[in-house]
C-alpha cells in the first residue's frame, strides 16, 4: 500500500479538503469530510492492486457499490471516548481499503440473525498508545483487526475444510498472549466473515479446487486451478489453502531414509496458546466429559449465557465454534470489551469457577511464558 501515488490534481484538491478540516478544527466548528475518496481516480488505483473484491472478505463486488474503507477511521474511534478520528488520514490512499458492504458498514446474517457490527468506526488496538494527533506515530499502534494491506496479517487467516475462516496454524503473539485476544478470532467476530451465505459458498470452491488438484495435471485444468487461486479471484486465499492442502495429499509418502530409530521431531507448540485458548488446558478435564460437551455458563446484563466446550477445545456459542473464550463471550453478549476468562464459569467436581481461576491451577501467572 505504501507507495501508491494519487494523481497531482486529486491529491491537490484533497489537501484544500484537508486543510478546511483543519480550520474546522481550529474553530471548533463542524467538520466536512468529502468523499473524494469514491473518485474513480483514487478508487480505480485501488481496484487495480487485487481487482473488484473486498479486501477484508475477498468476495467479489460485483453490480453493488465498491466501498473505499478508512482502515484508520477519520472522523472517530467507537470505544474511544473523544477521539476526533484520525482525521489527518482522510485523504491519505495508504489508509484506504475496498470493502463490501457488509465489511463496511453490516448486514452480515448469521441463521438469519444479523451479526458483525462490522467495521463502521471501530479501530480497536491490541496494544500500544493509540494515535491522537498528527504527530503520533502509528507505527506504535498494534490494530486488532487484520489488515488486509499489511504484511503478514492476512497469513494470520486460515481456512478449514468446511469453508470457515478460523486462526491460521501460527503462534499468537506476545500482544495477543499478553491480551488473551486472537486477531484473527476477533477480525472474524467484527467483519462476520463466516455470515451463512459465505460459509457454503467458500466451502464448496475449497472442494471444486481440491477435486481438481486430485485429478487434473492436464494444462486446462491447471488453467482452472489457477484462476481460482489468483489474487483477484473471489475467496482466492481458501482457494489457495485448499490446493496447499491437497497438494500435500498428493505428494507420495517418502521410503524411510534413515533407521526406524530415528528419533521423533517433536511438534512445535506455541507457548502462548494458554494465555489465549483452551487446548492446553484440556488434559486437566475429564475426557468422557469432554467428549459430551462441557458446558460453560456466564452472566451478563442480567442473562445467563451458555457455551459448551468441545473436546478440541472450541467453544460453541449458538451454533458457532470459537477458540478463544474472550470471542466466545463477546459473541454470546454483543459486548466489545468482555474478557471470557473471567466470564465463563464451569464446575469441576462440584466445583463452579471462572476460566481463569481454573487455568490459573494449572498455569499461574508467574510461571507462563
Ligand atoms: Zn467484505
Amino acid at each position: 500500500m505504501k507507495g501508491l501515488t494519487a494523481p497531482p490534481a486529486w491529491t491537490a484538491k484533497a489537501k484544500g479538503t484537508l486543510d478546511a478540516v483543519r480550520a474546522a478544527m481550529a474553530a471548533n466548528s463542524e467538520r466536512v469530510f468529502t468523499a473524494h475518496w469514491t473518485e474513480d481516480a483514487v478508487r480505480d488505483l485501488l481496484l487495480e492492486l487485487v481487482g473488484v473484491k473486498c479486501w477484508y472478505c475477498e468476495t467479489l463486488i460485483v453490480r453493488a457499490d465498491v466501498n473505499v474503507d478508512h482502515f484508520r477511521p477519520k472522523s472517530e474511534v467507537l470505544d474511544v471516548p473523544g477521539h476526533p478520528g484520525y482525521w489527518w488520514l482522510a485523504y491519505d490512499v495508504s489508509n484506504y481499503r475496498i470493502a463490501c458492504k457488509h465489511c463496511n458498514s453490516g448486514g452480515a446474517r448469521y441463521n438469519g440473525v444479523p451479526e458483525g457490527r462490522a467495521k463502521g468506526s471501530q479501530f480497536p488496538l491490541l496494544a500500544g498508545p493509540r494515535a491522537r494527533t498528527s504527530l503520533d506515530d502509528l507505527e506504535r499502534e498494534q490494530p486488532l483487526l487484520l489488515d488486509p494491506a499489511h504484511h503478514g496479517d492476512p497469513d494470520l487467516l486460515g481456512f478449514d475444510t468446511a469453508g470457515y475462516a478460523r486462526r491460521s496454524n501460527t503462534p499468537y503473539s506476545s500482544a495477543e498472549a499478553d491480551s488473551g485476544l486472537c486477531r484473527a478470532d476477533e477480525t472474524i467476530r467484527i467483519l462476520a466473515l463466516n455470515d451463512s451465505r459465505i460459509v457454503p459458498l467458500r466451502s464448496r470452491l475449497m472442494q471444486e479446487v481440491g477435486v481438481l488438484a486430485r485429478f487434473g495435471d492436464a494444462p486446462e485444468i491447471q488453467a482452472l486451478i489457477d484462476a481460482k487461486v489468483e489474487p483477484q479471484a473471489q475467496w482466492s486465499a481458501a482457494a489457495a489453502t485448499a490446493l496447499a492442502l491437497q497438494r500435500a495429499c498428493n505428494r507420495p509418502i517418502a521410503a524411510p531414509a534413515q533407521p526406524a530409530t530415528t528419533p521423533v521431531v517433536t511438534p512445535v507448540l506455541d507457548p502462548r496458546r494458554s494465555r489465549v485458548d483452551l487446548r492446553d488446558l484440556l488434559e486437566y478435564l475429564d475426557p468422557d466429559d469432554l467428549k459430551a460437551g462441557i458446558t460453560l455458563t456466564g452472566r451478563y446484563n442480567r442473562t445467563v449465557y451458555q457455551a459448551t466446550l468441545k473436546s478440541d477445545g472450541e467453544l460453541d456459542v449458538l451454533g458457532r465454534l470459537w477458540r478463544t473464550p474472550t470471542t466466545a463471550a463477546r459473541v454470546a453478549t454483543g459486548s466489545r470489551q468482555i474478557d471470557g476468562w473471567d466470564f465463563w464459569r464451569l464446575t469441576i467436581a462440584g466445583v463452579e469457577q471462572t476460566l481463569a481461576e481454573f487455568r490459573a491451577k494449572h498455569f499461574p501467572p508467574a510461571t507462563r511464558p
